[in-house]
């Protein structure tokens, strides 16, 4: 290894704590379950079953969070007592198959200092809530952001390559990490981000020169009582655990509207209702100064259901989308 590479990971390697998971395993799990759900009895279910072995979907969906345990030295590591979602994958084979991923995703996006290894960044984008759409360009956006890698799974799955700067070894690697990003993809703090001064009030960032310390880091750097914003939104209420999937909801899931245009720009018409979804996050949302690198957030009132009622329709769309996209690719 080249010493400026040395440095360079030794850089991004201080940032593998600071990362957080997404989504918790419950919301992601769900997602799975449903699109499982939704696709039984078609052609999508055989594929994917000839794809996935004897990994049920529902575990596929947080393979690309377990692969986060992957060191620098492409070693996996089991947490012992943390992570049992990933059990599944702790096997010489899986262990080998997540490693090998990021071998070939973790430099490739050429990320900059202070910027987190590239498969790590696949899980979202940055949009600023002032945008209408979602659209590549705007400050927060990447060519490897969580929109272009759920349209490059899309793309391998179809039998298309991979555009730059995705390295999807197949079409079983290309649904492993879908599972997973079309979770992201509908959790609105993984796309919607709000820009704050250390004043603590809203910026633009897409007005005059853009100042990367207004960077709320997907809501990473607003605490809130009990934790950050970040993950009050990863995580999940027991009424939206899979195991409380039954017809009704599947019902619903079934409801969903169909995207128009091509399934592999799906993901950017996801991502502007997902944008729609984080501005009501922010809504009536106050904010202190800055002080060591965080803001604390004031809550408006009913926060919580707000909360509750938006990760019910954003994870029954996730679950529904997911399955589009398996029997779009699979009529
Ligand atoms: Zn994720």
């Amino acid at each position: 290894m080249k010493p400026l590479k040395a440095v360079a990971l030794a850089a991004l390697g201080t940032f593998l704590a600071s990362s957080a998971p997404a989504y918790g395993p419950d919301g992601h799990h769900t997602v799975g379950a449903l699109a499982r759900e939704l696709i039984k009895g078609t052609r999508a279910e055989t594929e994917v079953t000839a794809l996935l072995g004897d990994i049920d979907l529902s575990d596929a969906a947080v393979w690309a969070d377990c692969a986060k345990g992957v060191d620098q030295n492409f070693k996996y590591h089991v947490t012992p007592n943390r992570y049992p979602e990933c059990r599944v994958f702790e096997t010489p084979q899986r262990e080998a198959e997540m490693e090998d991923f990021v071998r070939r995703n973790f430099d490739n996006c050429s990320p900059k200092p202070g910027e987190e290894l590239c498969h790590k960044q696949y899980h979202y984008t940055d949009i600023a809530i002032q945008r209408s759409r979602y659209e590549l360009g705007p400050v927060g956006t990447r060519n490897d952001d969580v929109v272009a890698a759920v349209g490059a799974a899309v793309r391998v799955l179809r039998g298309d390559p991979a555009p730059a700067p995705f390295n999807i070894k197949d079409k079983r690697e290309a649904l492993l990490i879908l599972a997973h990003y079309a979770g992201d993809l509908h959790q609105p703090l993984h796309v919607g981000a709000i820009y704050l001064s250390a004043k603590g009030t809203r910026v633009d960032p897409d007005q005059g020169t853009y100042n990367p310390k207004t960077n709320t880091r997907g809501g990473n750097s607003i605490s809130v009582a009990g934790g950050n914003l970040h993950a009050k939104w990863d995580d999940v209420p027991a009424t939206l655990k899979m195991s409380k999937i039954n017809q009704a909801w599947l019902d619903k899931a079934a409801q969903v509207a169909i995207t128009s245009g091509l399934p592999a720009d799906w993901s950017a018409a996801w991502a502007t209702t997902t944008l729609a979804d984080a501005k009501v996050a922010f809504k009536g949302m106050k904010f202190s100064v800055l002080k060591s690198g965080k803001w604390k957030a004031t809550l408006p009132k009913n926060y919580t259901a707000t909360m509750a009622e938006v990760k019910e329709r954003q994870i029954t769309a996730a679950g529904a989308h997911l399955a589009a996209i398996l029997k779009a690719t699979w009529p």
